[in-house]
């Protein structure tokens, strides 16, 4: 046995497949954007210099933060940045979720909030989403150590209406409930208006997904000062340098240049409405998405078979081997033309 009876053991998340080839595969399983981050990023890229490398960067990250407050017209001390939303996010379990009542979080979402919970021994209760994969706010009102809801969710797509999670957020006032809004910029409503009512909100947002900088590993929550104060003390007491120079520059850049993320947002918003119509009329069911995937499960063939089919020509979805969801796959929204070359392999497939 030895130091063996000493390690931690954790069954850990276990993301999408990064192909090594991407430049020769279709990359529909990870929700990552198809367009480049905004010119001005790449710019910062091309032009590092020395300093940039040798120096520690600032601690708190307070370029970018003031560049995110600027434009959501938040106050700084309500911001934490983090390296991407699942730092954010597991910042926020360890400083938040610190009881010994159960927190509680639908059974069908992101599938890293379990391994949270283990990881930090939090206790922790999947809730049923209904048939339609819909989230009940009623089942929301038990005793709990705190509350994370995905909106919209995921895999689902769905998104929430605001008055439920208004519900949930105004009936469980001694738990931070964090609402993770990964997607919400292509058709969900954010809680942020609520920050200044609810002093137990948090929000989580990513450059990942509607910014297109999933490799630049940036996130960030908004909440009440006590928060953000908490989860400063906690990300101090582990790694004070966690975002890189190039991070920061690059994301301040990414904000500044607004209508580029709109642009983005919207042709994707219309690959996806386009790419609803086309899956309908291949016999696939598809959930009414307000992210940038689309959720399918297919009347005739399973969607284990669908998967691999396209994985050997070279196009990735997405694909759990889970109870409920087996039947289903989730299938991020490319450009055009790669959803074109999708319908065309699926037409065969079929
Ligand atoms: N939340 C949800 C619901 C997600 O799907 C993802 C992406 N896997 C994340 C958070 C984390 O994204 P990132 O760390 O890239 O910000």
């Amino acid at each position: 046995m030895g130091f063996e009876q000493n390690l931690r053991k954790i069954a850990p998340y276990v993301p999408g497949e990064q192909p090594g080839n991407v430049n020769k595969v279709i990359k529909l399983n990870t929700n990552e954007n198809p367009y480049p981050a905004a010119p001005g990023a790449e710019e910062i890229a091309c032009n590092l210099k020395d300093k940039d490398m040798r120096l520690y960067p600032p601690t708190d990250a307070g370029k970018l933060s003031r560049a995110i407050a600027g434009y959501y017209g938040i106050d700084t001390k309500n911001i934490f940045v983090g390296v991407g939303s699942d730092d954010v996010l597991a910042t926020a379990f360890l400083t938040c979720f610190n009881s010994q009542v159960p927190i509680l979080f639908p059974d069908i979402t992101y599938s890293f909030y379990d391994v949270w919970a283990e990881l930090y021994k939090i206790p922790y209760k999947q809730i049923p989403v209904d048939e339609d994969f819909k989230i009940k706010k009623e089942d929301y009102l038990q005793e709990n150590g705190g509350i994370v809801i995905a909106n919209p969710n995921a895999p689902t797509s769905l998104a929430m209406p605001l008055e439920d999670i208004e519900f949930i957020i105004k009936n469980n006032p001694d738990s931070v409930v964090i609402i993770d809004e990964a997607y919400v910029d292509f058709g969900g409503e954010s809680a942020l208006p609520l920050l200044k009512k609810y002093d137990n909100l948090m929000v989580v947002q990513t450059f990942s997904k509607s910014r297109s900088m999933a490799g630049m590993r940036i996130g960030y929550a908004f909440a009440g000062d006590r928060i953000i104060q908490a989860m400063n003390d906690v990300k101090f007491s582990i790694n004070s340098y966690t975002m890189n120079y190039p991070a920061v520059e690059m994301g301040v850049a990414a904000i500044e240049d607004e209508e580029y993320y709109k642009a983005t947002i919207a042709k994707i918003v219309k690959t996806r409405e386009k790419a609803k119509k086309e899956f309908t009329k291949l016999g696939f069911k598809v959930l009414d998405s307000k992210t940038n995937f689309l959720f399918i499960s297919h009347n005739g063939v399973k969607a284990e078979t669908i998967f691999a089919d396209l994985k050997k020509r070279g196009i990735f979805v997405r694909h759990w081997n889970k109870p409920r969801i087996d039947n289903y796959l989730r299938v991020t929204v490319g450009t055009d033309a790669q959803m074109k070359k999708l319908f065309e392999a699926l037409k065969e497939i079929l």
